[in-house]
This record gives C-alpha cells, sequence and structure tokens, in this order.
C-alpha cells in the first residue's frame, strides 16, 4: 500500500492539497482533524468543559465514529449522524484541540486511522501521521506556511461559509491552537525525523499540488 503522511499546522493547505493529490494519483484521502472534531463536538454538545479531562474520558465508550465516501469525498458520522458540516464551526476547533491532548482520545481514534492506511492507498492529513499513526509510511510531508498567510486562508474558508468571524480572531485563534499543538506532551504536531519539509506560502494550489506529486513520486522510485 503507498502511505502518504501530511503534517502541520492548522490553515497550511494541507486538507486543499492532499484532496486534490488523492484525486490525481488516485489515493483516498483521510482527514484525521475531523475524528478529533467529532469527539469535541460531542462534547461540547453535552455541555462539557473542554478543560474536564475526565469527564472527556467518561464519555468516550458513548461514541462511535465512521468514515464514509461519498463521490469521493470523506463524511464522519458520529453515532451514524454525518456531522461533517458542523465539525467545521470555530468553537469546534477549540474542542478538537482540548480533547486531541488526551491520550485515551488518541487510543481511541489510533485503529480507525491505522486500518484505513493497511487497506487502502492513502494520503493521510494530521499532526501525528508521520511520528506515530504511520511511522512507516511511503512519504512524510510537513507542510506550512506562514501565520498571516495560513489565517487568512482560513478567514477566507469561514467567510464563504457564512460564519461571522473577523480576520484577528482568525489569526489570534489559530495561533492559540498550534501552540497548543506543538507543545503538548502526548503526540505533539512536529515534524519526524525523516519529513520532507513544504513551505508553500508562496505556492498556489496547482503549483503546491505539483510539488508534492513531485515528492511522492520521487519517494516511490526510490523506493523501487
Ligand atoms: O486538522 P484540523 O484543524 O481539522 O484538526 C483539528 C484539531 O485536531 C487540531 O488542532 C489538533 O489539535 C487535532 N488533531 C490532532 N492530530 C491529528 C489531527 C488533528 O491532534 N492527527
Amino acid at each position: 500500500m503507498i502511505n502518504i503522511a501530511i503534517d502541520g499546522p492548522s490553515g497550511a493547505g494541507k486538507s486543499t492539497i492532499a484532496k486534490a493529490v488523492a484525486k490525481k494519483k488516485g489515493y483516498i484521502y483521510v482527514d484525521t482533524g475531523a475524528l478529533y472534531r467529532s469527539i469535541g463536538l460531542y462534547v461540547y454538545r453535552l455541555g462539557i468543559s473542554k478543560e474536564d479531562k475526565e469527564a472527556i474520558k467518561s464519555v468516550l465508550p458513548q461514541i462511535s465514529l465512521e468514515l464514509g465516501y461519498v463521490e469521493g469525498v470523506q463524511r464522519v458520522y458520529l453515532n451514524k449522524e454525518d456531522v461533517s458540516e458542523e465539525i467545521r464551526m470555530p468553537e469546534i476547533s477549540m474542542y478538537a484541540s482540548a480533547v486531541s491532548a488526551i491520550q485515551e482520545v488518541r487510543d481511541f481514534l489510533l485503529e480507525l486511522q491505522r486500518d484505513m492506511a493497511k487497506k487502502h492507498d492513502v494520503i493521510m492529513d494530521g499532526r501525528d501521521i508521520g511520528t506515530v499513526i504511520l511511522p512507516d509510511a511511503t512519504v512524510k510531508v510537513f507542510m506550512t506556511a506562514t501565520d498571516e498567510g495560513r489565517a487568512k486562508r482560513r478567514y477566507k474558508e469561514l467567510c464563504e461559509k457564512g460564519v461571522e468571524t473577523t480576520f484577528e480572531e482568525v489569526l489570534s485563534d489559530m495561533i492559540k491552537r498550534d501552540k497548543a499543538d506543538s507543545t503538548r506532551e502526548i503526540a505533539p504536531a512536529v515534524p519526524a525525523a525523516d519529513a520532507v519539509f513544504f513551505d508553500n506560502t508562496e505556492f498556489g494550489i496547482e503549483e503546491s499540488v505539483d510539488e508534492i506529486i513531485k515528492i511522492i513520486d520521487n519517494a516511490i522510485a526510490k523506493r523501487g
């Protein structure tokens, strides 16, 4: 199986680029953030504080998550309900980040992610794919862009979805979330030792997609 790991901070263009690469190469795109977001949504709906680790752990057995694909687009089902749109709300991003720092939550999602990679050629986007989930991935890419550049993209996305927010709010939430993700004790969002760095601040989508495909093809050719 071909397993491509794409890690990096929020708004670095991971999902847009990985989705396009998946389409061109015939891989399945797996957005692992959607899984943490779904758990965040469940906790949020119950009115549990995002700091209350014990309460979050105690509701995990009530949660079942599934990934599905409709016309090639990933959908995520939380206890059979399609929550793919709802999990994109900005407050859910913060809940996702909080729940993702809990070891039991990460353990809960490990098998589902590895299982996808075992059964399919995948390009999987997240924070710890190259370091924890797929340590033997065919290629590992750590994708970044400047803070401003990433916040600009995120802001545009949210505006297009009709979410009321400001650029400043998006930027400050993003910085807060990335700091929490990259400094946490468990599975911090850091590059794997053997990751290829790709800063796409100066690249358009098409160029980035071509660049990633080049990186993948090179790695596959080297592997033989
Ligand atoms: O990628 P996305 O922004 O949707 O991820 C939401 C949150 O889920 C991240 O801020 C991070 O805390 C968490 N996450 C993670 N590990 C992953 C994917 C996401 O900890 N593999």
